[in-house]
């Protein structure tokens, strides 16, 4: 009979336990944040996804080489003379075209190494987190702003530019060469002539 009243009262003891920290946690402040309707603010310098400012970009490759990872694929074309890109916010010449500047951020693993180097500060972490992909190659984001007939005009005439200078570099070589063998020659042709008028004055 003891034994009885004992269990019993164990049992609403433990019952009143369990309902008064439901009854707590009823009455007590939510915590919980309904995702996707209510999102948690990241703190300040959160790294979430990198954004590349293009039009402040100047081409020099820092960042990649930076990465340790290699996410960060840049070929950039030099600009021909007849062309003036201009200068960043921050005040940098442009001298090269983007024909291409991707990251793959499937594999950055948010370091932030490419974000310090960068002499004009465009390329840096933004907030957005919210990015998942079923395919993959979904997560390589382009940045440049080039149409494709745009970087194969830009490179025909990168080409082209730098065929002319190689010609133009061949030629100068060419006559310097043709200069220097002519001073020899002269210069031969003269001793000869000294020598000459030196042996005729002993005679
Ligand atoms: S954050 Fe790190 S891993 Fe990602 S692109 Fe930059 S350097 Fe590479
Ligand atoms: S370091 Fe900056 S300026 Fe240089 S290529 Fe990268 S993003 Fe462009």
């Amino acid at each position: 009979m003891l034994n009885a009243v004992k269990q019993s009262w164990l049992t609403f003891r433990s019952i009143f336990t369990g309902m008064g920290v439901t009854i707590r946690h009823f009455f007590g402040p939510t915590v919980t944040l309904q995702y996707p309707d209510e999102k948690m603010e990241l703190p300040k310098g959160a790294r979430a996804r990198l954004y590349v400012n293009i039009d402040d970009c100047i081409g020099c490759n820092l960042c990649a080489r930076a990465c340790p990872v290699n996410c960060i694929d840049i070929e950039t074309v030099a600009s021909t003379q007849d062309v003036d890109l201009g200068k960043t916010s921050t005040g940098n010449p442009k001298r090269f075209w983007l024909t291409r500047f991707d990251i793959d951020m499937a594999k950055c693993m948010y370091c932030d190494l490419c974000v310090h180097p960068c002499p004009t500060n465009c390329i840096y972490m933004v907030s957005e987190y919210e990015y998942s992909e079923y395919d993959r190659s979904n997560l390589v984001y382009h940045f440049s702003n080039l149409e494709p007939e745009m970087v194969a005009e830009v490179k025909d005439k990168a080409e082209k530019e730098a065929e002319q200078k190689k010609r133009e570099r061949e030629e100068m070589m060419r006559k310097k060469a043709e200069e220097k063998a002519q001073k020899e020659l002269e210069a031969k042709k003269k001793a000869e002539e000294e020598s000459n008028d030196k042996e005729k004055g002993e005679e």
